[in-house]
């Protein structure tokens, strides 16, 4: 039997439990929380269903002396053990790419329409994750719905320099945009697919109204029209970035290019799952397909409104893989107060960075995001970093950020010494500064590349070897 799309889905069905926009804007979006929270219940007890017929589940819960049946709701939510995705690599070791976390066996299973999309993988193989058309689609719901928030309609030219590749960013865009917008996706992928130049020269020839990529290659895209091609970037049809902002700058990216700038939160293994609405006011979490954790990563413990913790993920959706409590590693907080829209769904206000990239430097927490931060404050550069962490002789660990300066006339010695003694006021800890010329980090990072930015380079262990 050779599985079909479309009849492996109920398409009016699924719309009525996820709507698409612009009805769940009138529906769903408008529900109290207690309304929400009664929507959650009865998904949340199906998706522990689900999970406990997942080999990954049984194991990792079984450990823990949990049976089917404990948990009887939302409020036992917090009994169930985390996982992160450390556990998902060991999982994936038995038989890739059909890890015991997804759950699907070919050997027993009916054949499904699947796709297969990874993580980022920067060390080693990349990590599988399978979705099925349900799945999927939800997905490609959320992405509509975050789009149409930012102000995407339909006959709008969204470009996407996103890679099409393995993994799921650009992918997922596209689908998201052609079926739930009405808008038409131009997938001109990293600038390695298709040139910065040739990315500019299509947004003005064909009048794309939406760019979606990281902020770090869009700016440099504004950085290229502006100074090589001679083009403002405010006089381009560009009217919304859409973007995982994270602590990028966000006031210097909507003066390069004129546009508004909209942040997004979202995984490989989830796809979309917070956005800001037209009042950038902190992300919305898509509520009817996600329950999310803010916690303290020590005590496991919910933290209060603007306190930083680490987001837990739930689904309440996916049958390939749902995931239970799925520590993100990414740093937030939920966001006091109401927003003006109206909607009052938990929004989170940032992604600060990722509890796994923080690097402890003589007693001091050190995220490379908020170097980044730090760094394009200063106007003399034009935001682009990395930074390097080295062990000297004795142990002594030491970080250079190097960066690159937006003007090649400026002496670097200034900058450097300046700059270095802002990091040191913001973060308690002294960090060497090197500054480099335009591009010059291009190599390190991978900028004009991938769509994967290098921000850290460990060559502590190397060193040593
Ligand atoms: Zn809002």
């Amino acid at each position: 039997m050779i599985p079909r799309y479309h009849q492996a889905l109920d398409f009016e069905a699924l719309w009525r439990e996820f709507p698409p926009p612009p009805d769940y804007f009138s529906g769903t979006y408008r529900l109290s929380r207690d309304e929400m929270r009664a929507m959650q219940e009865p998904r949340f007890l199906r998706q522990m269903e689900r999970a406990w017929q997942v080999p990954f589940y049984r194991r990792h819960w079984s450990a823990a002396g949990m049976e089917p049946g404990d948990i009887r709701g939302l409020d036992d939510l917090a009994r169930i053990p985390p996982f992160s995705v450390h556990d998902m690599r060991e999982s994936a070791g038995n038989d890739p790419p059909w890890a015991d976390y997804i759950g699907i066996d070919p050997a027993e299973h009916a054949p499904l329409p699947l796709i297969l999309q990874t993580s980022g993988g920067t060390t080693g193989l990349p990590r599988p994750m399978i979705f099925t058309p349900r799945d999927r689609e939800v997905m490609n719901i959320i992405t509509g719905r975050r789009l149409y928030m930012q102000g995407v309609r339909p006959f709008d030219l969204v470009q996407v320099a996103l890679s099409m590749g393995l993994t799921n960013g650009g992918v997922l865009a596209r689908e998201g945009i052609w079926k739930y917008t009405g808008a038409v996706p131009v997938m001109t992928g990293s600038g390695a697919q298709t040139p910065t130049r040739r990315q500019i020269e299509l947004i003005k020839a064909w009048k794309a109204k939406f760019l979606i990529g990281f902020p770090a290659y869009l700016r440099h895209m504004g950085l290229v029209a502006r100074d090589e091609l001679k083009l403002d970037p405010r006089e381009l049809p560009v009217k919304g970035l859409i973007v995982h902002l994270g602590t990028d700058d966000r006031v210097a990216l909507e003066a390069l290019w004129g546009a508004d700038v909209y942040d997004t939160y979202g995984c490989n293994e989830c796809g979309t799952m917070a956005a800001e609405c037209g009042h950038k006011s902190g992300m919305h979490v898509f509520e009817d397909a996600f329950v999310l954790e803010v916690n303290d990563p020590e005590t496991l413990q919910p933290r209060s409104e603007g306190e930083r913790g680490v987001v837990f993920i739930t689904t309440l959706f996916k049958y390939a893989a749902p995931m239970i409590r799925y520590n993100m590693n990414d740093v937030t907080s939920v966001t006091a107060g109401e927003c003006a829209c109206g909607c009052v769904h938990r929004r989170i206000t940032k992604i600060f960075g990722r509890s796994d990239n923080m690097v402890k430097l003589r007693g001091v927490n050190v995220f490379p995001e908020a170097i980044g931060a730090i760094v394009s404050e200063d106007a003399r550069t034009n935001g682009e970093y990395v930074c390097v962490l080295e062990s000297a002789e004795g142990g002594r660990e030491s970080m250079t950020v190097m960066v690159e300066t937006s003007d090649q006339s400026m002496p670097p010695g200034v900058i450097e010494g300046e700059l270095a003694d802002r990091l040191k006021e913001a973060l308690g800890v002294r960090l060497e500064v090197q500054a480099v010329a335009r591009g010059g980090l291009d190599h390190l990072t991978g900028l004009s590349q991938t769509s994967k930015i290098k921000r850290l380079i460990d060559r502590r262990h190397s060193a040593s070897s």
